[in-house]
């Protein structure tokens, strides 16, 4: 089931860029569209996905926001305690990953403020965006997840 979710993210960024390269936004969608205002083949085609992109782009994925939406664990609470594990928290609160945003900020505030905007940590900060995605280890921040039975 795990790997198979793992296949089905990769799937699902595909789609959703394809979706939101078409007309209907969905939920996934306008997610997605903080990152992408603009869509152009050029910017897709230079991004390496990976599943811990796909997660922080499209919402879909390790988080335990996401997890607990479709019921897979029981609680959405992220362990540090301080709110629920969506992408916002990972990427600006989360106190588990101080270290890791620490860098990304650093990085980014050479040329702009912190927080910036999505577009911009996609485009003009993918480096540095994608160094402090791919840090994550979602399995490790959630060694704690219940699996509901
Ligand atoms: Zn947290």
């Amino acid at each position: 089931m795990w790997g198979e979710r793992g296949t089905n993210v990769i799937d699902e960024v595909n789609i959703t860029f394809g979706v939101y390269n078409g007309q209907s936004l969905t939920t996934k969608g306008k997610i997605t569209k903080d990152y992408f205002p603009e869509v152009t083949e050029r910017l897709i085609t230079k991004i390496n996905i990976t599943p811990n992109l796909t997660t922080m782009i499209t919402g879909h994925g390790n988080t335990k926001n996401y997890l607990h939406r479709f019921k897979i664990i029981d609680s959405p609470e992220c362990p540090c305690g301080h709110n629920d594990q969506t992408t916002d928290h990972t990427l600006l609160e989360c106190t588990l990953l101080s270290k890791e945003r620490d860098s990304l900020i650093s990085a980014v505030s050479r040329t702009d403020d912190w927080p910036t905007d999505k577009h911009k940590l996609i485009t003009k900060q993918y480096k540095a965006f994608t160094r402090f995605t791919n840090q994550i280890s979602f399995d490790k921040l959630n060694v704690h997840n219940t699996l509901m039975t």
